[in-house]
C-alpha cells in the first residue's frame, strides 16, 4: 500500500509492444518489459513467456501483452487471443474478452495490441491508462490517447 518512489527506480521506462503484418502475411509480435514493483529480483514475468506475453500464427493472428504478468501468465494471454481469432471473434471483440478473461480469470489487470491476419488491429485494457497506436492502410498514424 505504500508505494515508494525507491519501489518504481527499475522500471521507470516502462513497457512497449508491437505487432506487425508484412506484405507477404507474415505476422510477427514483440513485448519489452519495464519490469513490475514489489518483485523479487530476478522474478520471470510473462514479457519473455512466449504464448503469455507475446505470440504470433500467420493462420490467426499476432498479439502483444502488457500489465500483472503472473496474472497474464495465469490464463496464457497470448495465445488465448490467437485462438479466439482462431475460432472467428473480430480483433476487437478478441481484445475485449481477453481483458475480461484477464481480470475475472486470472485476477489481474492489463491490456494487450493485436492484429488478425488481415493486419485489422484490436485493443483493450483495464487498466486506468494504456496508450496505444497503430498505421492505417492509408500510411497515416493512429495514436490513443489522441495527440
Ligand atoms: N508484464 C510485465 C511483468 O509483469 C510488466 C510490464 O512490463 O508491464 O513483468
Amino acid at each position: 500500500d505504500q508505494h515508494a518512489v525507491e519501489f518504481h527506480v527499475d522500471h521507470a521506462m516502462g513497457t512497449v509492444g508491437a505487432v506487425a503484418i508484412d506484405a507477404e502475411g507474415d505476422l510477427f509480435a514483440g513485448t519489452s518489459t519495464g519490469g513490475t514493483c514489489c518483485k523479487h529480483s530476478g522474478r520471470v514475468g510473462d514479457s519473455p513467456l512466449i504464448g503469455c506475453g507475446c505470440y504470433a500464427d500467420a493462420q490467426a493472428g499476432g498479439v502483444s501483452c502488457t500489465g500483472l504478468g503472473e496474472a497474464i501468465m495465469r490464463v496464457v494471454l497470448a495465445k488465448t487471443a490467437v485462438e479466439f481469432l482462431r475460432a472467428g471473434k473480430s480483433a476487437q471483440e478478441t481484445a475485449q474478452a481477453c481483458t475480461k478473461l484477464l481480470f475475472q480469470r486470472g485476477r489481474g489487470t492489463g491490456g494487450l495490441i493485436l492484429l488478425d491476419r488481415n493486419g485489422v488491429p484490436g485493443f483493450s485494457f483495464n487498466t486506468s491508462r494504456m496508450a496505444f497506436g497503430y498505421v492505417s492502410p492509408d500510411g497515416s498514424y493512429v495514436i490513443e490517447p489522441h495527440q
